[in-house]
């Protein structure tokens, strides 16, 4: 098979964050040697950086080794370049999200902070649109937002994040003649799902458990949080475990993530440093999505909500945003792609053992 060198693959990365300090790297390979996570296949970050300063785009494109990185930021702590390894995995890994997408929108919120405010504009703009239409009643537009978030929920999986992951499919391992058994497809799926809702991985990762922890409480409050408002429809219920539910989940949210926005303004580790746009909003927007629907079901239970409509039409943006931009094509996206990355990494490991 021939190998097609792509000389720009550098700047393009360069788009997605981290400004080419890898092009320093002389491939001591001291970044592997102390990454806890890189084991025999899956020799990184050192493989990546190789890749993208020899242009190898399709080689890069076929590497999952950018999502088993949990970015402990140990291998640029102790790079004596200042290569930065650590950064440039996590920019490998948005540029990657832009590669799978099949409508291109990632590649466009990721390299362009104004057409990022445009998409949030709109959405805000699209829902106060609607909130017109509905006369600001806010019976109906609750009722609206409620049916709103099961439906998105339904699109953004069908339309864009399902095709998304079999483009991942293609270019990890169909393109690449991976042949693994099919009962490895079927054994994986639990190592799958594990790393999808636990990321156990990131334990590896020296002093990593109180981190591992809040990522842990941060996954299962969002997904209970989703559960309760969009499946238990929580403001509406009169159940009050369901109530007392949603107030621990919201809560749970926003005083973490308010955590990692701390975290984000300090800069006192090194996996907090650099802090992309897509990073900023990701932190930012779960904690308001939690922040606010708690104060919502505050005012829903002081009988305060028709009088202070406006801030369920901001919950409601937030969401709007959140589910439209964020989730489909922004940071969310690597909870799904990371998890994906480690099946097919199982998948290739047995099919290269054939
Ligand atoms: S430690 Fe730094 S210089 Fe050495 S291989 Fe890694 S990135 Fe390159
Ligand atoms: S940031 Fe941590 S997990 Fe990622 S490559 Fe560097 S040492 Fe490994």
């Amino acid at each position: 098979m021939s190998t097609v060198v792509n000389p720009d693959l550098n700047k393009k990365l360069a788009k997605f964050g981290n400004k080419s300090e890898w092009n320093e790297c002389f491939h001591c390979g001291n970044c592997t040697a102390v990454c806890s996570l890189t084991e025999d296949g899956n020799l990184f970050p050192r493989k990546v950086i190789r890749q993208l300063q020899m242009g190898l785009k399709d080689k890069f494109i076929s590497n999952v080794d950018p999502w088993l990185c949990y970015y402990c930021g140990e291998c640029s702590e102790t790079c004596p370049r200042d290569a930065n390894p650590g950064e440039m995995m996590m920019s490998a890994r948005r540029y990657l999200t832009s590669v799978y997408d099949w409508t291109g929108l990632s590649g466009l919120f990721y390299s362009s902070v104004p057409a990022l405010i445009i998409g949030f504009v709109l959405v805000a703009v699209l829902m106060i649109g609607i909130g017109f239409t509905k006369h600001f009643n806010t019976e109906a537009i609750m009722d609206f937002g409620h049916h709103f978030e099961k439906y998105l929920i339904l699109a953004v999986a069908s339309l864009i994040l399902t095709p998304n992951i079999i483009r991942m499919f293609w270019f990890t391992i169909l393109k690449e003649k991976i042949k693994a058994p099919l009962i490895s497809y079927i054994k994986e799926i639990w190592e799958l799902i594990l790393h999808m809702f636990t990321q156990i991985n990131s334990l590896k990762c020296e002093n990593n458990t109180f981190r591992w922890l809040e990522h842990l409480l941060i996954v299962f409050g969002y997904l209970l949080l989703l559960f309760t408002t969009v499946f238990l429809n929580w403001f509406s219920t009169e159940n009050t475990f369901v109530i007392w539910l949603g107030y621990i989940t919201g809560g749970v949210i926003f005083v973490f993530t308010f955590d990692f926005i701390l975290s984000r303004i300090r800069k006192n580790k090194e996996l907090s440093k650099f802090s992309h746009p897509s990073d900023w909003l990701f932190v930012i927007w779960l904690f308001l999505m939690g922040f606010t629907a708690f104060i919502v079901r505050i005012l829903i239970d002081t009988d305060l909500i028709s009088n202070n409509l406006w801030l369920y039409i901001v919950h409601l943006i937030i969401i709007a945003q959140w589910g439209i931009l964020i989730v489909p094509f922004g940071k969310w996206t690597h909870f799904l792609y990371r998890s994906f990355a480690i099946y097919f990494a199982n998948l290739k490991k047995t099919g290269l053992n054939v």
